[in-house]
């Protein structure tokens, strides 16, 4: 049994020491080897000196570094494709995700769990935050087809099929969260208490990124807003109909009153307005395909502490399968994926239907 700690890092060299330390320390008690994944996401620090420090004085802390600041998705995702272990841990760099709940983790997943999440509580946060966070959930759970839950983060564990579930999922617009509650599995929940960041820093989400990621979060997995469009435009319509009626009977009984110019321009500002709006919403929409089209990889590996392992990585990374698998022809490195029936092989020619 090998559990694999996939690690995102950006900017975090004072933390990675004693991260390792804890997370080997805890591992000590249990009886199952390990490997880090530790990723480094385009840091501008001596986090790559210290991942090559930390990799030469033990070999199972692997590492693997990003060409540029991929965001912290991207990175997850590189760890994923990395593990090799049974099950896969993802945590944080700053020791918010606190190691000591790795033993727990492990018990759930032994028991069958394919998903073992930890889900924090928000003592200690300020209390327009944590306000937001649940008025936030309530929102997107009422759209969303799957369920989000407050409080749960990336700090979980994955079995292996669940991590090559994740992998299967090959969409450039990362929205973990939802992904997470995608692919289902057998999910166990465990409670912790929250921890400050260590050495002391804020929190990087700054009210513009909540914000972002909370559109993200209605975008990525729905197209609620478009259906509101059409429930909008519905309901302005019908008022519209029923205003020019209840104008043509004024006219007729009391005879034709030329003022109304404050109807007129609200009318005109307020309809403006909602179409900008809606309009945006279908350009956020349009915006998202013109992303995925491009088939861009999610990532790119400046430098990897094994060579093998990346070969292994490329072969395994979501984005490469749009690209080799065209017409009735298969590259050599999409093979093994048809094999493991990870992507449906393409019809052959002489066998297409054509209608
Ligand atoms: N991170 C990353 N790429 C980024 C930003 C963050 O890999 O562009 C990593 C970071 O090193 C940390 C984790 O993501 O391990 C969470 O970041 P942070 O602590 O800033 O976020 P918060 O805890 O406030 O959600
Ligand atoms: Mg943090």
């Amino acid at each position: 049994m090998l559990l694999s700690v996939v690690v995102p890092c950006h900017d975090e060299e004072r933390v990675l020491p004693e991260l390792v330390a804890q997370v080997t320390a805890v591992m000590q008690d249990i009886p199952a080897d390990f490997e880090f994944v530790l990723v480094d996401d385009g840091s501008r620090d001596r986090t790559v000196q210290v991942l090559q420090e930390l990799n030469a004085r033990d070999p199972r802390v692997r590492y693997v570094s990003l060409s540029r600041n991929f965001g912290k998705e991207s990175a997850m995702l590189a760890g994923l494709a990395y593990a090799r272990g049974d099950a896969v841990v993802i945590m944080d760099a700053d020791l918010q995700h606190p190691p000591r709940l790795l033993k727990q983790m492990l018990e759930l997943f032994e028991q069958g769990h394919d998903q073992v999440v930890a889900r924090r509580d928000r003592e200690g946060d300020a209390f327009g935050r944590s306000l937001l966070a649940r008025v936030y959930y309530k929102l997107v759970n009422s759209l969303v087809e799957v369920r989000i839950e407050d409080g749960v983060g990336d700090f979980r564990l994955l079995s292996r099929r669940a991590v090559d579930a994740l992998l299967q999922l090959g969409e450039y617009n990362r929205f973990s969260k939802g992904l997470f509650a995608w692919i289902g599995f057998p999910t166990a929940t465990i409670d912790y208490r929250n921890e400050a960041r260590f050495g002391g820093d804020a929190s990087r989400w700054t009210l513009r990124r909540l914000l972002n990621y909370g559109i993200d979060g209605v975008m990525s997995f729905n197209n609620a807003p478009l259906r509101l469009a059409i429930y909008v435009g519905l309901v302005v319509t019908m008022l519209a109909f029923g205003y020019a009626g209840y104008l043509v009977v004024a006219a007729v009984v009391g005879g034709i009153v030329v003022p109304g110019y404050v109807t007129l321009v609200a009318a005109v500002i307020g309809l403006g307005g909602l179409q900008l709006l809606f309009l945006g919403v279908i350009g956020e929409y349009v915006g998202r395909i013109y992303y995925e089209s491009k088939h861009r990889p999610h990532f790119l590996v400046a430098a990897a502490s094994d060579e093998l392992s990346r070969a292994e990585a490329v072969r395994r990374a979501p984005a490469r399968r749009t690209t080799v698998l065209m017409g009735n022809w298969v590259a050599p490195e999409a093979q093994a994926d048809v094999d493991r029936g990870y992507v449906r092989p393409p019809v052959p020619a002489d066998r297409r239907s054509t209608r």
